[in-house]
């Protein structure tokens, strides 16, 4: 394949401000396969950027600029790419080597980018370095070699992909004249070997004269070309471009971009991990809120499922009286509960029992008179209801039966008070039936006495306690409030019906209510308690959020930061052929890396910190004698992954932005970068 290389009336204009630089003023150059040409000039005769469009790093602005027959003037990013990364290697003053490197991966480089794999890239890139003489200096990084190693390192990476076009900048500039004399010999053996075209550009005559023609520019145009290049008519066969990647030359590796990028993160250890540990306080608020929030929704549940869900508790509604003056005025039942009512309810389908609860006056004072004395007792407030809002259990009655039905009178004693009236001999059984009066007082002095008789006893804690029944309760309240007819006026306080089966509990309840009363059922409250769990999550869950948010402006700046440093590598990678879309992937998934390092540490920080949470406010239950509670921050999977994903998601889009401003960045500018 021979690669002519034909430029005629090129020219190159760059704008600085008003004034347009003219850099390179209408050339006409042929440069035959295998030819080895000095660029030579004063500074800023164009030397550089004549070379760096041979490169198709840049564009001319008129003028052509043929390569082996195909166009470079009018390629476009895609081609130009391509004719880097396949033909051309580059080699600069400066070395260009990339830091974080062993020389043995920088002169892998150009076969990373195109998708070598990196056992394959560094066999081949030992071999190259071994024939530059630097077999033993695979493992060191630039900063441990000389410059002539360096340059040499440099020859190396600008030959593994097997160029048919070497273009070297001042490759002697920085060298001292016996070293820079090592690499010319170097490269000029290379070219007369391998055959490889080879444009060098430098004011060194020693150089020059290394050359088969030396071209003199002055001010962007040619001034002289002198010398002759003879190939001996022997055109050898270059072995190039396409034929050296087997697998078609894919591109940069997902594997290598993330290995870079930890490369690179290492580069900058504290700053990067003070910028992921702004992620790692977002992610750990949410992962603990989040956890609460899922454990305690879960308890509640739990919690809610083992009282009954099919209860309805109905309750009268009330409106203010009509005297809106008196702040101590009752409010007016809307319906009252009335037996007539209860019977209804009762009577409706899907209904299993009703139970009808009726509250005796706040602070009353209630005595039992027994052997001629008054022994003052205690009512439990609500008629026939034990804990939880049920019926007595069962087990807790003792002797007699408890309040079973609507159609009940009587009294149902503690065992306390059951002991105080017991004579010698008697058991808690010779106590059933007896009849007893209740001596009830209002506050002004006056008092009533009620019959009634004990119906049962049962266990309890507190001492002289009873329960009365509706009958008692109806005629201590009748009194009381002096109204007869109260159940009629004012109604029962209350009903608990049970649904037979839970799925009629809301068409029960619906009934219920268009009967004008207020029903409440687990579930609503099992519904509302969610609301509020969900309203806390949500509330936190956008502190979390807003962390975040800070933290994706950290990511951003971090970013903008590293590719500020980076412009010269950036440049050398794509003078190497690195595409847009490698250099924006390399910085988004570094980007993504800082949060999702944070977002791991957050997950795991956020997990122990509801753990905490957990242990101090089962301590504090115990304390207050709640026992049976289960774990209350909870971390599912969902939970942990989604965490992962969140976090890593939002380093990306932050990266983003600065990410396609490295991709954007001109190769030529970058490279110029100090
Ligand atoms: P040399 O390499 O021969 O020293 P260059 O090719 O680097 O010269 O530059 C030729 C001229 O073009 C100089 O005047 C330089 O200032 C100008 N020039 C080069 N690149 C740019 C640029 N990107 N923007 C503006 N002017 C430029
Ligand atoms: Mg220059």
């Amino acid at each position: 394949m021979s690669e002519t290389i034909r430029l005629s009336g090129l020219e190159r204009h760059f704008e600085r401000g008003e004034t347009a630089v003219q850099a390179l003023r209408g050339l006409d150059l042929t440069i035959q396969p295998g030819e080895c040409v000095a660029l030579v000039g004063p500074s800023g005769s164009g030397k550089s950027t004549l070379l760096n469009l041979l490169g198709g790093l840049d564009r001319p602005s008129t003028g052509e600029l043929w390569l082996d027959g195909v166009p470079l003037h009018t390629a476009g990013e895609k081609e130009r790419t391509d004719h880097r990364r396949q033909r051309v290697g580059f080699i600069f003053q400066s070395f260009n080597l990339l830091p974080r490197l062993t020389a043995l991966e920088n002169v892998a480089v150009p076969l990373m980018l195109a998708g070598v794999g990196r056992a394959e890239r560094e066999a081949r890139a030992a071999e190259l370095l071994q024939q530059v003489g630097l077999g033993h200096r695979l493992d060191h990084y630039p900063s441990e070699l000389s410059g002539g190693e360096q340059q040499r390192t440099a020859v190396a990476r600008a030959l593994i992909h097997h160029p048919a076009l070497i273009l070297a900048d001042e490759p002697t500039g920085n060298l001292d004249s016996i070293t820079g004399d090592e690499v010319m010999a170097l490269l000029r053996d290379l070219n007369k070997k391998q055959h490889i075209t080879l444009v060098v550009v430098t004011h060194d005559p020693d150089v020059a004269a290394y050359a088969d023609r030396v071209v003199r520019l002055r001010d962007g145009q040619i001034a002289a070309i002198e010398g002759e290049y003879n190939p001996n008519g022997q055109v050898s066969v270059v072995e190039g471009g396409t034929a050296v990647f087997p697998n078609g030359n894919p591109g940069l590796r997902f594997s290598d971009i993330v290995q870079s990028a930890f490369n690179n993160l290492r580069r900058r250890v504290v700053r990067n991990f003070l910028t992921a540990a702004g992620v790692l306080i977002g992610i750990v608020t949410l992962v603990a809120m989040v956890s609460m929030g899922v454990g305690v929704q879960r308890e509640v549940q739990r919690n809610f499922q083992t009282i009954g869900l099919e209860n309805i508790f109905v309750s009268p509604k009330y409106q203010e009286s009509g005297d809106g003056f008196d702040p101590f005025a009752e409010p007016d039942v809307v319906t009252p509960i009335t037996p007539d009512l209860v019977t209804r309810i009762a009577a409706l389908d899907g209904v299993a029992s009703v139970q009808a609860t009726l509250d005796l006056p706040n602070g009353i004072d209630l005595n039992m008179v027994w052997d001629g004395q008054e022994i003052p007792v205690r009512s439990s407030n609500s008629f026939g209801m034990g804990r939880s809002g049920g019926p007595f259990n069962p087990s807790e009655i003792l002797a007699g039966h408890g309040f079973e039905d609507n159609n009940v009178q009587g009294l149902i004693i503690s065992d306390g008070l059951a002991d105080e009236l017991l004579t010698a001999g008697q058991t808690y059984d010779d106590l059933i039936g007896q009849s007893v009066k209740l001596v009830v007082r209002l506050p002004r002095g006056e008092t009533n006495e009620f019959g009634s008789a004990i119906v049962g006893i049962r266990q309890s804690f507190s001492g002289r306690l009873i329960d009365l029944g509706l009958a008692e309760r109806e005629a201590i309240k009748a009194w009381w409030f002096g109204q007869p007819d109260i159940l009629q006026s004012e109604g029962y306080d209350g009903l608990t019906v049970r649904a037979a089966d839970l799925s009629q509990v809301g068409q029960l309840a619906d009934i219920i209510q268009s009967y004008n009363l207020e029903t409440q059922t687990l579930e609503a409250i099992l519904e509302a308690a969610n609301d509020v769990l969900s309203l806390m999550q949500a509330l936190l869950g956008s502190v979390g959020g807003l962390a975040l948010l800070v933290a994706a402006l950290g990511v951003a700046n971090t970013m903008m930061m590293a590719i500020y440093e980076r412009t010269r590598e950036i440049g050398v990678l794509k003078a190497l052929g690195a595409t847009r879309r490698e250099i924006r992937a390399m910085f988004t998934v570094e980007a993504g890396l800082i949060g999702l390092i944070g977002g791991f540490f957050g997950l795991i920080l956020g997990t122990l910190l509801g753990r905490l949470v957990d242990w101090i406010a089962h301590r504090y239950l115990l304390n207050e004698g709640v026992t049976g509670v289960g774990q209350l921050s909870v971390v599912p999977l969902w939970l942990a992954l989604g965490s992962l994903a969140f976090a890593a998601l939002i380093g990306i889009v932050a990266g983003l932005y600065p990410a396609s401003r490295a991709a954007k960045l001109d190769p030529v500018t970058a490279l110029r970068h100090e």
